[in-house]
């Protein structure tokens, strides 16, 4: 009887934002796959990178914890370092740090810009220029955008949505730019996740603005991080071989939907 493997097992994939949400729950669709999780994890989060390890190791994959702001240079470069000297290779990567801060536009200081910038656009450059150079021909990536800014404004985050929307142009230029060396780029706009960002109620909507939300949602109710991370896993694997430079709406038709 022959013994058939997936393309994947024995890939290495690196996930910025890990500890939490979306990036463990990508983590952890990794292991399912055989494919090897990086998990670049913010020194700055309450979460505990080790809990996604655990995950990891639980569904028989195999891990590592890197700790990375993604504001600096150095460190994202010292990440994608550490990534290739584990695994000696890396084949898929998600840009999935992000923070959100409420912020009207009087109060949008420039420090405050500059910092979200830093975070949720800077932050997917540096991930992208400094994992391509380990990355060879089949490799894939993906960057997380936001139903604010890559398709609605939202009043008091307009930093967020800058970044936001600046991160579909960056990717789409790059999947331009390495579609010749066989690296596909793509990026994955989630609606109204349940996670530690969007349940934050000072800055987000809270668990009480999730559920008033649903309503308006056709699908009835937030989507869960596992929803997001399957859509970002079928991105970056050689199903989506064909598919580069797009945006993939992961939102219950919140955006589709018309409001009479
Ligand atoms: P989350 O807060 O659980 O995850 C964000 C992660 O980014 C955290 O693990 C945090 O530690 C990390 N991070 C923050 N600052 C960082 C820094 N300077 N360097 C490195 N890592 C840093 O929330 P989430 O919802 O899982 O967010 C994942 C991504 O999805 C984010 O980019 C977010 O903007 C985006 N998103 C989320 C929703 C939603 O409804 N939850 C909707 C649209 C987009």
């Amino acid at each position: 009887m022959s013994h058939i493997t997936s393309p994947d097992v024995g890939r290495v994939a690196v996930i910025t934002g890990a500890a939490s949400g979306i990036g463990r729950a990508v983590a952890a669709r990794c292991a399912r796959e055989g494919v090897r999780a990086v998990i670049c994890s913010y020194p700055g989060d309450p979460h505990d990178p080790q809990e996604t390890l655990d995950l990891v190791k639980a569904t028989g994959g195999e891990g590592i914890v890197v700790e990375v702001d993604v504001r600096h240079t150095t460190q994202v470069e010292a990440m994608a370092r550490k990534a290739h000297e584990a695994f000696g290779r890396i084949d898929h990567v998600v840009a999935n740090a992000g923070i959100l801060r409420r912020a009207a536009l009087t109060e949008l200081t420039d420090e405050r810009w500059d910092d979200m910038l830093a975070v949720d656009l800077g932050g997917v450059l540096r991930t992208f220029r400094a994992c391509v150079p380990f990355m060879s021909e089949g490799g894939a990536g993906v960057a997380i955008s936001s139903i604010s800014g890559g398709v609605y404004g939202w009043a008091d985050h307009a930093h967020y949505a800058a970044a936001k929307a600046g991160v579909i142009g960056l990717c789409r230029s790059l999947a331009v730019e390495l579609a010749p060396r066989g690296i596909r780029i793509n990026t994955v706009i989630p609606g109204l996740i349940e996670t530690p960002q969007s349940t934050d109620a000072v800055n987000s909507l809270g668990h009480e603005g999730l559920r008033r939300a649903s309503a308006d949602i056709p699908l009835g109710r937030p989507g869960t991080p596992e929803e997001v991370a399957d859509v970002i896993w079928f991105l970056n694997s050689p199903e989506a071989r064909y598919v580069t430079g797009q945006e993939l709406i992961v939102d219950g038709g919140l955006v589709v939907k018309m409001r009479a």
